[in-house]
């Protein structure tokens, strides 16, 4: 996908600061956090949204959900806790049409929505 903004940043092509690479999966700080701790957790894999993940991206996401406990960890969030969120489409706000996962923490959260 050349024109995806998370494909160019996996690929090296758009240069960013990553707090995690590996062979499937990369992490970056959202530019616009919601909280004190805002991780994108991304695979590298072009995926448009998480109704096209199948039992084959399993490696990929089980690796999206224990890199962000490392990340939470560094962050010193993995006794109070944290969120991981994936948004769908529109009516959830998602912006980017590459699969990511959100870690959100470092406030108390409340509910969902
Ligand atoms: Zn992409």
């Amino acid at each position: 996908m050349p024109d995806c903004l998370f494909c160019n940043m996996s690929s090296g092509a758009m240069d960013v600061p990553k707090l995690h690479d590996d062979d499937l999966v990369f992490a970056i700080r959202d530019i616009n956090p919601r909280a004190p701790v805002h991780i994108l957790i991304i695979p590298k894999e072009h995926i448009a949204d998480a109704r096209d993940v199948s039992e084959r991206h399993g490696p990929a996401i089980a690796r999206m959900v224990s890199v962000a406990r490392d990340l939470a960890g560094a962050d010193g969030l993995l006794e109070r806790g944290y969120r991981l969120a994936f948004n769908i489409g529109e009516d959830a706000g998602m912006t980017i049409p590459h699969l990511h996962m959100h870690l959100i923490g470092g406030r108390h959260l409340g509910a969902e929505g």
